[in-house]
């Protein structure tokens, strides 16, 4: 095997090293994928407890019968909190 033989050869060999890289990030960016889809139905919510469901609390001031919704700082607004 002269040496214009043996630079052939490994160059094939890095080409091929080359394609199964490609090949298995294209493979890891679909194991990602269905692993992002796997959390997102496993989420199990509830409804909060802090603003019973509201999304919003009545934040009383100082004076009787005086204050403003706020938005709940548990939920953030969305009635619902993560079990899992
Ligand atoms: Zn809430």
């Amino acid at each position: 095997m002269n040496i214009d033989e043996v630079v052939n050869l490994l160059q094939k060999e890095l080409n091929e090293i080359e394609d199964k890289i490609k090949k298995l990030k294209t493979k890891e960016t679909e194991v990602k994928n269905t692993i992002k889809t796997l959390r997102e139905n496993l989420q199990i919510t509830v409804q909060c407890d802090k603003c019973s469901g509201e999304g919003m609390y009545f934040h009383r001031s100082c004076a009787e019968d005086e204050g403003d919704f706020k938005v709940c700082p548990k939920c953030y607004g969305k009635k619902r909190i993560k079990v899992i």
